[in-house]
């Protein structure tokens, strides 16, 4: 029997399905191979935060009991970090759960958000399930920010403009005073949305994560992540910073466990793994100019990043090398969902999986007919 009257809201048809970079087992037992190496999401490739490891095993004894629903120790320690209150801060399972939860807060059927493009895919998905319009600026040439183009974007429809820094996938970044001329430029009923998932990657004088904005009182939400600088993807947390009325609202459509007791105390842990972070940071910066060389070796393009990955033009046969480095066990992602057929997006690895690669696409660029 087939139930052909239950019917899915109308909206739900505008939803593309999430392209995840796929999974090492998926990789392996695909194509029977030994060795995989997973360019393609930004995980961390030094591994979780030890003291994050230490602090789950310690807490596998209490998992009888309900998480913290406020998340009141973790709350605490970003709090500190950042110099805000606690009531400015709400913790989510994963940023991306943040970005549902600020659309479900705050767009309407018929709303507009206005996004730069290519960017993260889960703005539009927040603002399809919600029924909202999704407005894309095309980035200017080297994908840099077009802030005049943004702010002729948004209508008296907008309620929301995110802005992703460095932008995931391009790599490019706003500078502080660009945010600021947007931010004045903006009606006052227009939220900003600052993703700074890869801020910590960031190293650009003129680079801000967003939060001083916030606590210069504008209407901004600086949404932060656990899963890439801090290497606990797998236990989903993500934050967001704003004022205490704004966090409010979205509080009001948060579940009252979305962040589990494990992600919560996790979390807690890999803020304070000052050591971990910093290491990190300087495997990748070592990362991203060990890949600029070679890439000029290569005779490749590509565009400078502020974070933990790369945008390189491979060429018109891309779909063949992206095909070709997964058969030979690497998987990045390849850049046509975002209108970019010739590139693909490489995370920086560890200095072995990074040089394979590079081994790799030298020899697909090499056997080209
Ligand atoms: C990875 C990522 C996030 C957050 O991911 P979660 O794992 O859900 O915390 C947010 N924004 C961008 C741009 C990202 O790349």
């Amino acid at each position: 029997m087939e139930n052909n009257h239950i019917n899915p809201r109308k909206t739900l048809e505008t939803i593309q399905p999430y392209s995840p970079g796929k999974p090492i087992w998926e990789v392996q037992e695909e194509l029977g191979l030994d060795r995989v190496i997973k360019l393609a999401s930004n995980e961390n490739p030094l591994g979780p935060s030890p003291k994050a490891v230490a602090a789950i095993q310690d807490g596998l004894a209490d998992l009888n009991r309900y998480p913290d629903a406020d998340a009141s120790h973790l709350k605490t320690a970003i709090a500190a970090q950042y110099g805000v209150t606690k009531e400015q801060v709400i913790t989510t399972n994963g940023a991306d759960e943040l970005i549902t939860l600020i659309s479900e807060t705050f767009l309407d059927p018929g709303d507009e958000i206005v996004v730069p493009s290519p960017s993260f895919s889960e703005y539009d998905f927040g603002a399809h399930i919600m029924g909202a319009a999704v407005v894309p600026v095309p980035f200017s040439t080297d994908f840099e920010y077009d802030i005049d183009a943004l702010i002729a974007a948004v209508t008296g429809n907008t309620k929301i403009v995110y802005l992703c820094s460095p932008n995931n996938p391009t790599g490019t970044y706003l500078k502080k005073a660009e945010v600021a001329r947007l931010l004045d430029a903006l009606p006052a009923h227009v939220l900003v949305v600052f993703d700074g998932a890869y801020s910590q990657y960031a190293d650009a004088e003129d680079y801000t994560n967003g939060v001083e904005f916030v606590q210069a009182g504008y209407p901004v939400v600086a949404l932060q992540t656990f899963s890439k600088i801090y290497g606990i993807a797998g236990v989903r947390v993500g934050y967001g910073l704003a004022s205490k009325s704004i966090i409010s609202s979205i509080l009001k459509v948060k579940e009252p466990f979305n962040v589990n007791s494990l992600a919560q105390i996790a979390a807690a842990a890999a803020i304070e793994d000052t050591e971990h972070v910093q290491n990190s940071y300087t495997a990748n910066r070592d990362g991203r100019e060990w890949f600029y060389s070679k890439f000029e070796e290569l005779g490749l393009s590509y565009t400078k990043t502020m974070a933990n990955f790369i945008l390189v033009e491979v060429g018109s046969d891309g779909e063949r090398i992206y095909d070709e480095l997964m058969k030979k066990g690497i998987i990045v992602r390849y850049g046509k969902t975002w209108g970019l057929p010739q590139h693909v997006r490489v995370t920086i690895g560890t200095p072995e999986e990074n040089a394979y690669f590079i081994e790799v696409l030298g020899s697909l660029l090499a056997s080209r007919v």
